[in-house]
């Protein structure tokens, strides 16, 4: 394929991939949206396969079977719930290919640079193997932390400040080295010796990290990946990698931001961590007297509402319960009552979570509702059913400021007549904090599976 029909190619694939991200920004055309992403990716390998720079079609055959094989195999077999974990798994993946391509540059003997174009690629390479080895062991500790492999509690050194800047020098100090040892054909023990500060700078900044302030860090290691393979994009002097990874870091940096101020906190505070330490007595603790109603019960109230929300939230996921909800939702919408959705934008375990569940669903979008839009509207609602959400529905967000998520948004349903929450026990959420909306004087609880009350409260409400 000659050169000019490689950049014309991608140019196109570039086009793709921005209306792909456009599309993906709305629930209604967001299939669409990925319907541009895999036709872009697929005229971005055709052209890079094409383009003359392979050496050996054997080796990426090989390379794309297992890689296509396991891709296909984690898509086909990962659960709904275990998706922000696939999520974080991948992004390791980006940042680990980031710094393999920055050793493989660096050992690489055939590129000629001479110059200020040689200190180019060496700086390249540098950041290159940082970014990547950064990304690489953070997405490592995300991902244990999503799947409850290691605890989700911060973990808070001494002067982990002080830390964090004095590894920040020392790799600006070591990246001084490595360029004056790369002149005379050296540079790999500082090399080697920022790649350990940089995975140990990974592990030490999401380890800090915890409680409800995971989001953030799913989409900041999303961005970070994005650079990392702009990073690999300038060591291979491929320009589509550079844009799609350019794409890929503004986005995730732009998603961060907004999850910061839907929580209601600073980007620096999240990266600085500590969030989620429950200080003193046994933060999940709450005192009071819970008042349990039947599906019998939750029925009739049902029936005799006239607008009734929905806030769901992760046990909705794990219960698996959004068919059961849609097919109730038709049911009572049908018997003439007003039935929406609430929607918290850190509710279960990624962005769009629960958005993408009432999609599956089929739960008509217009009945969809942000946070905001609902907020001021409580007064009028007679029913609200919490599902499996927890920490987006706790009242000691807003009343208690010495509560581990004091100022975090959420949605106020207690100011409804009625609330009733559907869980399995007293246990508390991700953010591991007791909620007192379990205690008030206007909330019922459902126990049991949601997935299973559910299915009661529908029986109940056709008999
Ligand atoms: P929470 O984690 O606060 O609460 C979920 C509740 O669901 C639990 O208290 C649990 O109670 C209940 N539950 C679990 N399984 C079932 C089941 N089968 N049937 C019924 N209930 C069940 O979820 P929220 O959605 O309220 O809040 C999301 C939290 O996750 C926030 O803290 C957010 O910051 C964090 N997070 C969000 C991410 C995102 O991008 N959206 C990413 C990472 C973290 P019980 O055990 O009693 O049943």
């Amino acid at each position: 394929m000659s050169q000019s029909l490689v950049t014309m190619s991608y140019i196109v694939a570039t086009i793709l991939f921005i209306l792909s991200l456009s599309g993906l920004s709305n629930q209604e055309t967001a299939r669409r949206g990925n319907y541009f992403g895999i036709l872009g990716m697929a005229i971005a390998i055709i052209a890079t396969v094409m383009s003359g720079a392979v050496t050996s079609y054997a080796i990426l055959g090989a390379a794309l079977a297992v890689g296509g094989s396991v891709g296909l195999y984690a898509a086909k077999k990962v659960e709904m719930t275990q998706m922000p974990e696939l999520v974080a798994i991948m992004h390791s993946l980006v940042g680990l290919a980031a710094m393999l391509v920055g050793y493989a540059n660096f050992m690489d003997t055939s590129s000629h640079f001479t110059g200020a174009e040689k200190t180019i690629h060496e700086v390249e390479i540098y950041l290159g193997i940082l970014i990547g080895a950064v990304t690489f062991s953070g997405s490592v500790i995300a991902f244990g932390k999503l799947s409850e492999k290691i605890s989700g509690k911060p973990v808070l050194l001494p002067a982990r400040h002080w830390l964090n800047l004095g590894l920040l020098i020392l790799v600006i100090f070591i990246g001084k080295w490595f360029l004056s040892a790369a002149e005379t054909g050296g540079g790999f023990f500082p090399l080697l010796l920022m790649t350990t500060l940089a995975l140990a700078f990974g592990v030490h900044m999401v380890m800090a990290i915890g409680g409800a302030d995971m989001p953030v860090v799913v989409s900041m290691l999303n961005s970070y990946s994005g650079w990392a393979a702009s990073a690999t994009g300038f060591m291979l002097n491929n320009d589509l990698l550079i844009v799609t990874g350019a794409l890929v870091g503004s986005s995730g940096a732009i998603l961060s931001y907004i999850m910061c101020r839907a929580m209601n906190r600073h980007f620096l505070s999240v990266i600085a961590g500590g969030f989620g330490t429950a200080s003193g007595a046994d933060a999940a603790v709450v005192e009071g007297e819970v008042q349990a109603i039947s599906a019998e019960e939750t029925a009739q109230l049902l029936l005799s509402s006239k607008n009734i929300m929905i806030i769901p939230g992760y046990g909705m996921a794990v219960a698996q319960a959004q068919h059961t909800v849609n097919e109730i939702t038709k049911f009572l919408r049908d018997k003439g009552k007003k039935v929406g959705f609430g929607i918290h934008p850190v509710a279960g375990r990624m962005p769009g979570h629960m958005n993408v569940l009432l999609a599956e669903a089929k739960v008509p979008y217009d009945i969809v509702y942000e946070m905001d839009e609902i907020n001021e509207d409580w007064d009028d609602v007679d029913v609200s059913i919490v599902i499996g959400a927890n920490d987006i529905v706790n009242p000691s967000a807003l009343d208690d400021p010495n509560s581990p998520i004091a100022g975090m948004p959420v949605l106020e349903c207690w100011k409804g007549d009625t609330t009733i929450v559907m869980k399995r026990s007293m246990a508390s959420g991700y953010a591991g904090v007791g909620n007192p909306l379990f205690v008030k004087e206007n909330t019922r609880m459902l126990f049991g599976d949601a997935n299973k009350m559910l299915q009661e409260v529908l029986k109940a409400v056709k008999s």
